[in-house]
């Protein structure tokens, strides 16, 4: 038997045998049997981590991922415990492990004591959850004196949907439709966008879901896109930038999200916005489509909301004027974090500086809610901020109108909004 500690990235429990990963040498088979895996391997790309989910993927031990990197985000969007900052050792290929994503451990090749306390512990965890969904199932997120807290999931592949549905969220706040696009081999056409996004839709029923535009480029990379090598990624060539730039590409999606509208309560939102001219623009192409549509006689939501994130000072301090443009705000806190304090969201050697409860971020979400609530609109953040208990009741005095967090951690936060008194 062997212990080995990490980082936590995320909590959870799980057992299965570990597949030292190594992507140069070797591709996973995908159709591959049905043994639970626990993926260990040196860095995992946003692409990698997402085909995982096709397979009977478990856990994930990494060396190197931050806590707000993709890695990190899908593992809880996925429900995976997760470890970082773990030295892998090839000779754990195909040896039976356990994941103590609570505790950031992970054993190799456990005894029968350790096996046996770890077996039990799941029935007690698989317990917890089942009071918890017992309890908060189909109950409103409204605390003691009546303040209303929506709490949605976020997703980011079609599949997420049942874990949408088994945890009760009251929506969707933030599909991040580019891994539909990193798991393509090039673009999806219209067709097959506009079934993936319908299929959610409909699944959704009156729920909302907020579709966001792909955020590809940085670490999110699709070969087909042919994207070249930069200086400075996460300041470069992504998201609505490259949706401005290649309006074909952006098109296609603006179509597809626009047609599955007419089959539920579908919600528009733009990534990495800066300026007022970028929303102009974007809303001149929305009513272009629109239009085209219209004259083709294929039905969609004329009144389908429109929102930006604020993932970026600048649009937090431009959050007044950008208010009286869209419906409503979306605060993207690892990015805002990342931009705002200099910090790079994917350098582990930075994470003890890495601090999302900075004065200055905390000041931008009450400036952005203040903002939107003037115009009448509604604003969220959809960053993994959003699931930080220790900071649930100030988002709800703070103004808040909805969190979009891990499906996992809807129920959690749901009982937390419940059983808080927030005096006016
Ligand atoms: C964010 O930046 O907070 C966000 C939700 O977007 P992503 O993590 O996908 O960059
Ligand atoms: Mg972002």
């Amino acid at each position: 038997m062997e212990r080995v500690t990490g980082i936590k990235i995320h909590n959870g429990l799980s057992f299965g045998y570990i597949h030292v990963y190594e992507p140069q040498k070797e591709q996973l088979n995908y159709s591959e049997s049905q043994k639970p895996l626990i993926i260990a391997s040196e860095n995992l790309t946003p692409g990698e981590t997402v085909r995982f989910g096709k397979i009977s993927v478990k856990a994930l031990v990494v060396t190197n991922a931050t806590s707000t990197s993709h890695t990190a985000i899908l593992s809880r969007t996925m429900d995976w415990p997760a470890i970082t900052g773990v030295k892998i050792n090839p000779k754990w290929h195909n040896k039976m492990a356990i994941v103590d994503g609570y505790n950031g451990v992970v054993i190799i090749e456990p005894d029968e004591a350790t096996l046996r306390c770890y077996q039990i512990k799941q029935v007690e965890e698989e317990q917890k959850k089942q009071q918890l969904l017992n309890a908060y199932k189909n109950k409103r997120s409204v605390t003691n004196s009546g303040k209303e807290l929506k709490l949605y999931a976020n997703i980011s592949t079609p599949s997420d949907i049942h874990k949408v549905i088994a945890n009760d969220a009251e929506g969707i706040g933030n599909f991040k439709t580019e891994f539909m696009y990193l798991d393509s081999l090039d673009y999806p056409t219209e067709e097959e966008l506009f079934r993936a996004y319908k299929k959610i839709v409909t699944q959704m029923g009156d729920k909302r879901v907020v579709i966001r535009t792909f955020d590809i480029g940085t670490d999110k990379i699709a070969d087909y896109f042919g994207l070249d090598k930069e200086e400075n990624p996460a300041l470069g060539y992504r998201a609505i930038r490259i949706g401005l730039d290649r309006p074909e590409v952006f098109e296609t999606q603006l179509r597809a999200i626009i047609r599955a509208s007419a089959f539920g309560k579908v919600s528009l939102m733009y990534p990495m916005i800066v300026s007022v001219d970028e929303v102009l623009k974007i809303k001149k192409l929305v009513r272009k489509n629109m239009d085209e549509l219209k004259k083709e006689g294929i039905p969609f939501d004329e009144n389908m909301e429109q929102g930006i994130m604020i993932e970026t000072p600048a649009a937090a301090i431009i959050s007044d004027k950008l208010a009286e443009m869209v419906d409503f705000f979306s605060i993207g806190t690892n990015d805002l974090t990342q931009y705002t304090l200099a910090i790079d969201r994917q350098n582990e050697k930075l994470d003890e500086f890495y601090n999302p409860h900075h004065e200055a971020i905390l000041r931008m979400i009450q400036m952005v809610v203040d903002n939107a609530h003037k115009c009448g609109k509604w604003a969220g953040i959809c960053g993994e901020l959003g699931a930080d208990a220790t900071l649930t009741e100030q988002f709800v005095r703070m103004g808040l109108d909805e969190l979009s967090v891990a499906p996992s951690m809807v129920l959690k936060l749901r009982k937390i909004v419940r059983e808080m008194k927030v005096e006016e």
